[in-house]
């Protein structure tokens, strides 16, 4: 386990700017790891550091620990946000402080008293070292800095350091951005939650009928993942984003397809399994043939089945991880 390790060298010593981007790209987004804030609150402490390092693109840990328990006590103690990290190390160091100090939650981190912020980094420091830099130098496959427990310095890649304040405003939303996204989803606050969902499916149309109709019209009515048979009265027909919605953010046909409500909502924003693709391209293929479907003419005649192959890998890539089996066949 990376966040296990005490040193962390630099991986690549050449990087592009293309790779950095897919990079982030798979750290901000990664679906499948449960992982706590921790990363994004190491990305922040991150820029906040930008221009704080010396001429070797170095900083301290200390410095680093000093914005990271400025974010969490923030967060944590003054927000009373507990990101569904309850009990994780960071959070029970704050509460402990808190507690022992008995700072009431208004206070800020800027205006706790110089000795009180110094023990909470510190102790906050500690936590990073085990659970913290090893963990996203893991998930940058160790291309973004390299850091030493012991001298307690921390690196930047010269490329990635260029990058983070070229974009530093860009890479500041999509931070916060994720950031908050992940701690809604961890705690309950339904107002933030109901603006941030409505903001992401601004786009998404309300219903797909018009795609069923068509759909039903030319293809058997199975479902197209488990085979079972649509119009009998049980079964829901549902229509499936082959690659997710919430990746490609519109609505093609041949992206499109029948399937039983247990599939469509068991499968909802993942990528199913890529025996499927083949199918899909097969279907498409068939789709594209049928002289019938002279309505929906020029979106299929930008089809070609490159396109659904580019879309799923770039889906893996952009972090759709998590693959979908349906659970029969
Ligand atoms: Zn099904």
């Amino acid at each position: 386990m990376s966040h296990k390790l005490r040193v962390g060298e630099l991986k690549a010593l050449y990087l592009t700017e293309e790779e950095v981007w897919r990079i982030f790209t798979i750290v901000l987004t990664t679906k499948s790891k449960k992982s706590a804030t921790y990363k994004f609150g190491l990305l922040k402490a991150m820029i906040e550091n930008l221009y704080q390092v010396n001429e070797d693109a170095e900083v301290t840990y200390d410095q680093l620990a000093y914005s990271f328990t400025k974010i969490y006590w923030n967060l944590v103690i003054h927000h009373e946000l507990e990101q569904g990290t309850r009990g994780s190390a960071v959070v029970t160091k704050l509460i402990e402080i808190k507690q022992s100090y008995n700072i009431p939650k208004e206070m800020t981190f800027d205006k706790l008293d110089a000795t009180i912020q110094l023990a909470a980094t510190k102790r906050v420091k500690a936590v990073m070292k085990t659970n913290v830099f090893g963990a996203l130098y893991g998930d940058t496959q160790g291309s973004f800095y390299a850091f030493d427990h012991k001298t307690e310095q921390f690196k930047f890649h010269k490329v990635v350091l260029t990058f983070m304040r070229k974009y530093q405003r860009l890479l500041i939303d999509l931070v916060n951005y994720h950031m908050a996204k992940m701690i809604e989803q961890l705690n309950d606050v339904p107002h933030i939650n109901y603006l941030l969902d409505k903001v992401e499916s601004i786009a998404k149309r309300s219903t797909l009928k018009p795609f069923e109709k068509v759909l039903v019209q030319y293809f058997e009515q199975k479902c197209f993942y488990c085979g079972r048979e649509l119009h009998k009265s049980t079964i829901q027909t549902h229509v499936d984003h082959f690659i997710p919605w919430s990746f490609v953010q519109s609505d093609q046909l041949w992206n499109l397809v029948l399937t039983c409500s247990k599939c469509n909502i068991s499968k909802n924003d993942k990528l199913a399994v890529r025996s499927f693709l083949d199918e899909m391209v097969n279907r498409n293929e068939r789709m594209v043939n049928l002289s019938g479907l002279i309505a929906n003419k020029n979106e299929l005649a930008t089809y070609n089945k490159e396109k659904i192959i580019h879309l799923y890998d770039y889906s893996i890539q952009n972090g759709y991880e998590n693959i979908w089996v349906p659970s029969y066949r």
